[in-house]
């Protein structure tokens, strides 16, 4: 019996590892063993929700969620209980045939966000720049909600909304023409309160100016701009995205607040925006 046992703890593992992780997070999962049953526990160190996606196949064994339930794990949190299974003919042993349970770093039930939110531009008051790619541009935008504002290095960025900063990347050097250059795109994301998320990129090396986990305020200094990264020259993108089960991220569009009185539906590739306010 206590061999058996040993066999479906492998078998166990076995599945958890199927797991596909789509994005690079940090969080742990483990099956906690009990009288009658196993549940699975997570720990998720990100700032970010994790949503574990379920697809087990037990055998005598009945689960309190069905397949398919998305389980949202809350960001920094120990020991949560992902899913529970329970022993159905309590003489006889348990087992699980391969499942294609899979984990994501976000939100995945959040699809609701403000659509109507008035973002501020990224940059200082009497400042102006142009946008030099914009939504579905043909350079590395495309399908995507993205803007890149043509700036020269070391100009300051500024938050475009409240929110709390979920991913920091600060320490790259390197840039090429090249998507495979994006690995090295420095970063800041900021979590607002609708679930959506902002992310700033190219920022110069160490040239970021928040840290993980600090809430910042609308128009709060975050990073001095750079030419890092998948990049052709110094610019800024940012790019408004939730989470989304097929495409790692879904690109949305954003209003931005021109003049005190003055807020436009989308930014326009060539267009220079002067911040008077
Ligand atoms: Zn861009």
């Amino acid at each position: 019996m206590k061999k058996l046992f040993i066999i479906l703890l492998l078998l166990f593992f076995a599945v958890s590892n199927t797991q596909n992780r789509t994005w690079i997070d940090s969080y742990t999962s483990n099956w906690e063993k009990f009288e009658g049953g196993t549940k699975l526990m997570a720990n998720n160190d990100n700032w970010l929700p994790i949503t574990f996606v379920l697809d087990y196949h037990p055998e005598n064994l009945k689960a309190d969620k069905l397949n398919g339930t998305y389980v949202v794990v809350p960001p920094r949190t120990k020991n949560y209980e992902v899913v529970r299974f329970d022993k159905i003919d309590k003489s006889k042993g348990w087992k699980f045939k391969k499942g294609n349970t899979r984990t994501y770093l976000g939100d995945l039930t959040d699809t609701e966000y403000d659509e109507n939110y008035i973002y501020d531009l990224p940059f200082e008051t009497n400042k102006s720049f142009k946008i030099g790619q914009g939504y579905n541009g043909n350079i590395s935008h495309q399908n995507k909600f993205a803007l890149d504002f043509d700036m020269p290095v070391n100009t300051k960025v500024l938050a475009c909304r409240d929110g709390i900063v979920v991913q920091v990347v600060k320490k790259n050097s390197k840039r090429c023409n090249e998507p495979k250059c994006a690995e090295f795109n420095n970063l800041v994301k900021i979590l607002h309160d609708d679930g959506t998320i902002m992310q700033y990129l190219h920022f110069r090396q160490n040239g970021v100016r928040v840290r993980l986990g600090q809430k910042v305020s609308k128009g709060q200094l975050i990073g001095l701009s750079g030419n890092v990264g998948w990049s052709t020259a110094p610019h800024l993108h940012v790019d408004l995205y939730l989470t989304d089960k097929n495409n790692k991220y879904k690109t949305l569009r954003t209003k931005f607040k021109i003049n005190k009185n003055d807020i436009v539906d989308e930014l326009n590739k060539g267009q220079t925006y002067l911040k008077g306010y």
